[in-house]
């Protein structure tokens, strides 16, 4: 404002004066050309003045004293002639003309003779007839009588040497005179020329106005002082005329009583003024509108500043109350409560956590990177003391979200971790001793198993996990082993649950004592155990796996029985067989199935490809299942012949499983699996039933030879059953054979015997099948009650060419002669293994050469054809009983 004050003020004080000198600029102006146009007007009449005066001077020297003689002397023609010329060099005068003291003209320039009439009623002349003025008078404007035109007269008195009146001289000026004059010398414009009689009485006017000649100058103007005074400047605020108002300057002649006043108007002499005036204005108002703006503007943002100010100031207040809301909540809360930013600093640190952590509390208040922290715990051996995960204390940037940790001084925190959006991480820990204690006795329960004092599948899970964990931030391997104890049922059945239980005790003792301290073992159900070996790689999980296969194989003593099982174990390492717990278990009890399928009392590695065939075993088994159900089962049957003949004297009946999609799916395929899924019990009591009622159908009284699995072998109910289907098909037990194989020897020799001998006192025979293939040599085939043995097809294979084979075959033939065993050649698929075998004296053969295995019409065609064909076939075919024993 002051600004625009100040700015307002100068430019004002500019115009003011500019004004003062434009004002100052036009009385000098008026002054210098009224001084001029005096002096003129000055010359004008003293022209005209000079002839006056010397006309004058004439009469005075001629002595004239009265009318009649100066009528005489000055009446002629001379005189006249005299006063024109006269009038050639003065082109303002009318002419000149001579008037006696009554007013009668004696003689004038202008007409010849000299016209009679009196001007005696002219006010000059009353005047001069009145006054003896010396000096000479101006008329007012009037009309001349000789030429008819305006002008004013300058008139002298003629007086006598003794004071008379001798009459007047006179000459009209013409007032287009002046004006002629005035035109020539070229005013601005605005600016105009008076003359004025000093009586106020206006004579001429330039240009022409309202100021008519003839007007007068009204009394109460400054006017008439200055004239008094010689002269000066006014201003007239209103003219009588319509001029405005108007700067005069004032220049009385000196000689003759006239009056020069040049006039200027006041808009003329303030227009430069004014349009100065105009423009600084202009700028002034523009300068002050932009001021203004800018002054608004800034009133503006000093205002919207200020509103801001006030936020912030409020903002600020909340933040404040929230801090302050934030420290009481963090020192008063009953959690112990860390917050480490994205960089690693640890901004938050409460009281609790520091008490709870056993942390020093300068340190923590210094802002500490949570780096240092941790080492300053680990030096402390606070963290190493403890064994459970994770190692960090929770302040590395864990991925997990609440666990427990048991501090050296045995209080219990339970930590919990939330992530924050910016990278960093808030952590509570909670003590929760008290509840952990309560826990400990309830979870003692939940997660071991009472029997043995092991890890229950619970525990063993939680400890699989935990381990895992510890092994991701260390990243060592861990071995995971499988074990199933081969046997186990059969003890159980046998010597009853309570020696079955004292052998589960012992053998995990076993376990025990083979196992570090760092070992889990966990018995997950049954006979089924699993172990937990930290940093220990394939090489170390073998060897562990060994000498738990010779501990566990050591015999028991079951109160007064002793027990003998073994074990077969699964392994799976992490990480390269899985990364999780549940993954290293499925896998570990792959491999556990490998190793039993490979027979058992081994272990077995998982291997990847394990996966791929464990994918198929699965399908396959749900498919058999179904199978089961759906009765997708038929029996093939194959004769086994007289070697010297041909002629069949018994038929093999063959198990053949027609898969809706898979097709013939071989028994070397689902064979295993029925075995491992016990399902084998039944589908085997079915092969046994379906054959037999066959058998006994037949046109021929010919044997009928059914495969046995060790698992039906040991089915206590085996005896009872065949006894029940012989009785129910009528099929005499003679024509029965069963064949079993070499696996079945490996196992309690007694129990084996026994059932053996109770079939063979029904009338059954037993049959050796695939001789020649597993470790079992004859001598050790002499503990068991055989009636015949069946050569593996692979020694028939390799007779031709192989002449150890060869020989091998004889010393086969040689020994089961000896032991009286009938024996059946396997897997003969040419003429010339045939020759061969007759020529070795093997009397039974069996073979695509002779036959392959047919579905039940075409055998039971086959063998009706026999009977058709050789009536006393029955003879023919009836086996020779073995002698011995
Ligand atoms: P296996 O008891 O040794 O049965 C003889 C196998 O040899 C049959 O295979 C048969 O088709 C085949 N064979 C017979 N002659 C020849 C020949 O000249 N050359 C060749 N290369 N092979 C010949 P299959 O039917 O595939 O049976 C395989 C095995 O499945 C049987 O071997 C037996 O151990 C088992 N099996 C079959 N049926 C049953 C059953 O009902 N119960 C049980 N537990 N096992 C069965
Ligand atoms: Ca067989
Ligand atoms: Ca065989």
């Amino acid at each position: 404002m002051a600004l625009m004050l100040s700015l307002v003020l100068a430019a004002g004080i500019a115009i003011w004066q500019l004004r003062q000198g434009a004002v100052a600029d036009t009385e000098d102006d008026n002054h210098r050309l009224g001084v001029v146009l005096a002096e003129q007007t000055t010359r004008t009449l003293q022209a005209v003045d000079f002839v006056l005066r010397e006309m004058s001077d004439k009469i005075i020297d001629s002595g004239v004293d009265d009318l009649n003689v100066l009528h005489k002397i000055f009446g002629g023609l001379d005189v006249h002639q005299a006063l024109a010329r006269r009038l050639v060099d003065l082109p303002q005068v009318i002419g000149f003309t001579i008037v006696d003291s009554s007013g009668h003209l004696v003689n004038l320039s202008r007409k010849w003779p000299v016209p009679d009439y009196s001007v005696a009623d002219r006010a000059y002349f009353q005047y001069f007839a009145a006054t003896a003025d010396p000096n000479p008078y101006i008329s007012e404007p009037a009309i001349a009588r000789t030429s008819g035109e305006k002008a004013i007269f300058l008139v002298r008195r003629i007086t006598g040497l003794n004071g008379t009146f001798l009459g007047v001289l006179v000459a009209p000026i013409r007032l287009d005179y002046f004006d002629t004059f005035f035109a020539k010398t070229g005013f601005s414009d605005g600016t105009g020329v008076s003359i004025v009689r000093r009586d106020g009485l206006i004579l001429v006017h330039f240009p022409g106005s309202d100021l008519r000649p003839g007007t007068r100058i009204p009394t109460k103007l400054s006017w008439y002082d200055l004239v008094a005074s010689g002269g000066g400047h006014y201003r007239l605020a209103n003219t009588f005329a319509d001029l405005g108002p108007t700067f005069v300057s004032v220049h009385p002649l000196k000689h003759y009583p006239v009056v020069v006043d040049v006039v200027r108007t006041q808009a003329a002499a303030l227009a430069r003024w004014f349009r100065q005036a105009i423009a600084i204005a202009a700028g002034v108002l523009s300068a002050s509108i932009s001021l203004a703006l800018l002054l608004r503007a800034l009133t503006r943002q000093v205002a919207i500043s200020e509103a801001s100010q006030d936020q912030i100031s409020r903002q600020v207040k909340a933040l404040q109350a929230s801090e302050t809301l934030l420290a009481t909540t963090l020192e008063h809360m009953n959690q112990g409560l860390i917050m480490i930013d994205a960089t690693g600093m640890m901004l938050i640190c409460n009281k609790r956590a520091i008490e709870l952590l056993d942390l020093p509390v300068d340190m923590m208040a210094a802002y500490p990177r949570a780096a240092d922290v941790i080492e300053y715990v680990r030096q402390r051996d606070d963290v190493l003391a403890c064994s459970e995960p994770p190692l960090d204390m929770g302040l590395v940037l864990d991925n997990q979200a609440c666990y427990e940790r048991r501090r050296p001084n045995g209080t219990v925190l339970e930590v919990r971790t939330a992530p924050l959006p910016d990278g960093g991480l808030v952590r509570t820990f909670t003590d929760i001793t008290a509840r952990a204690a309560a826990e400990a006795m309830l979870g003692l329960a939940a997660s071991h198993d009472q029997l043995t004092g092991l890890a229950n599948r619970n525990g063993f899970n939680t400890r699989l996990d935990a381990t895992l964990a510890a092994a991701r931030r260390g990243n060592p391997e861990v071995a995971v082993l499988c074990l199933d104890l081969d046997r186990f049922k059969a003890v159980n059945d046998t010597l009853g649950h309570d020696a079955g239980d004292q052998l589960l005790v012992l053998a995990a003792q076993r376990m025990r004592e083979i196992a570090r301290v760092t070992d889990i073992i966990g018995r997950l159900g049954g006979d089924e155990f699993a172990i937990i070996l930290p940093a220990t790689n394939l090489a170390g999980a073998e060897q562990v796996s060994r000498r738990l296969l010779e501990s566990i194989r050591m015999p028991y003593i079951l109160g007064t029985e002793r027990a003998r099982i073994g074990v077969s174990i699964g392994i799976a390492i992490y990480p390269t067989d899985g990364g999780t717990a549940e993954q290293l278990l499925r896998n570990a009890d792959t491999a556990l199935y490998k190793a039993k399928a490979a027979g058992r009392n081994t272990f077995c590695a998982y291997a990847t490809e394990d996966g791929q065939r464990e994918q198929h075993r699965v399908q396959l088994e749900q498919d058999f299942r179904t199978a089961v159900e759906l009765a997708q089962f038929s029996l093939a049957y194959q004769p086994i012949c007289d070697a010297a003949t041909s002629e069949p004297v018994a038929f093999e009946a063959l198990l053949r499983w027609n898969h809706p999609k898979r097709g013939a799916v071989p028994p070397s395929d689902f064979i295993p699996i029925a075995e491992q899924t016990g399902l084998i019990i039944s589908l085997g009591r079915w092969v046994i039933e379906v054959a037999c009622a066959e058998a006994a159908a037949w046109a021929l009284p010919l044997r009928i030879a059914i495969n046995l699995s060790p698992a039906q072998f040991r089915d206590q109910d085996l005896l009872s059953f065949i006894r029940d289907v012989l009785s129910r098909t009528g099929l005499a037990p003679t024509r029965l054979d069963l064949e079993v194989t070499e696996g079945l020897l490996l196992e309690d020799v007694a129990d084996i015997v026994k059932t053996m001998q109770a079939l063979r006192s029904v009338g059954v025979r037993m049959v050796l099948d695939d001789f020649g293939t597993a470790h079992a040599n004859l001598s050790y085939l002499r503990g068991f009650p055989f009636d015949a043995v069946k050569i593996d097809r692979s020694f028939l294979r390799a007779l031709n060419s192989d002449r150890q084979a060869r020989a091998l075959v004889e010393a086969m033939l040689a020994m089961a002669g000896a032991l009286g065993l009938d024996v059946i050649g396997e897997g003969v698929e040419t003429p010339e293994q045939l020759t061969l075998l007759c020529l070795l004296q093997c009397r039974w053969v069996q073979g695509f050469l002779l036959g392959r295995p047919a579905p039940s019409e075409e055998t039971r065609e086959l063998i009706w054809n026999r009977a058709a064909n050789n009536p006393r076939g029955d003879k023919a075919v009836r086996l020779p009983r073995a002698t011995h024993r």
